[in-house]
């Protein structure tokens, strides 16, 4: 008997959970199954909330597979000048001889075409650096003089330390005194009027000499004549 009695109590809580309750009655909505499993006791029902559903817009770059597929296309604001394609128009109608400095001087202009590339590249980068330093003719001067020597990393690492480095500083100071034999017109000519008869032993310290007084003293506009020790000798101290 008492496996009877169990057998139709589970039967019974089965059927509370799916349809019907086997004895023709639907069941309650689930908002009062509470009430009709334990008529009498109080209950705490949850508080629902309505729930604020968010929609997230999320644009992207598609793929090619993706095109007209509805995805949004990125859409990034980038600054540009107003007129500059018109500009960049215009100067390339300007610059259409080919004529400046840099058309055949620049660094790119400045290696040696039948070396490997390796060294290709490191004279072009050699004329780079020089280049930030001075002017496109003056960069095209020392890349062939060097060149001349041999342009490559051992040379380089082979070189003498005490080399003539002539730069306007020194190109200037040097005609100033009449240091060349005639008046030169580039850092390049300078140097080489200055290896013909300055004293290799002081090739090193010259440059670092001038450059100084030509930045204190020697000054490119008005030279400070009045406090130059050299005002008597200079052949130029008169003309400032
Ligand atoms: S006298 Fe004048 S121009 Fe001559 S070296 Fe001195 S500062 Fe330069």
């Amino acid at each position: 008997m008492k496996a009877a009695v169990r057998m139709v109590t589970r039967s019974q809580s089965q059927a509370t959970g799916f349809g019907s309750l086997g004895n023709g009655e639907e069941p309650p909505p689930p908002g009062n199954r509470e009430v009709a499993a334990g008529k009498g006791r109080k209950k705490h029902r949850p508080v629902k909330r309505q729930r604020k559903v968010q929609k997230l817009h999320v644009a992207y770059e598609a793929s090619d597979g993706e095109k007209n597929e509805g995805t949004d296309p990125l859409e990034v604001t980038v600054w540009e000048p107003r007129d500059w394609k018109q500009e960049l128009a215009n100067i390339r109608t300007m610059r259409s001889r080919k004529d400046a400095p840099v058309d055949q001087l620049g660094a790119e202009h400045c290696y040696d075409s039948s070396a490997p590339p390796k060294v290709q590249r490191y004279q072009v980068l050699l004329a780079l650096m020089l280049s930030s330093q001075t002017k496109d003719q003056v960069t095209a001067g020392a890349m062939q003089r060097l060149r001349a020597r041999g342009l490559t990393v051992d040379s380089i690492l082979q070189t003498d330390d005490n080399t003539l480095a002539v730069d306007t500083h020194v190109h200037r100071i040097a005609n100033r005194l009449r240091w060349t034999k005639r008046m030169t017109r580039s850092p390049e000519e300078t140097c080489i009027a200055l290896e013909e008869w300055l004293p290799r032993e002081l090739w090193s310290e010259v440059n670092g000499l001038l450059v100084g007084f030509g930045q204190q003293i020697c000054l490119p506009v008005h030279p400070r004549c009045q406090t130059c020790l050299n005002k008597t000798l200079c052949p130029s101290a008169q003309s400032f």
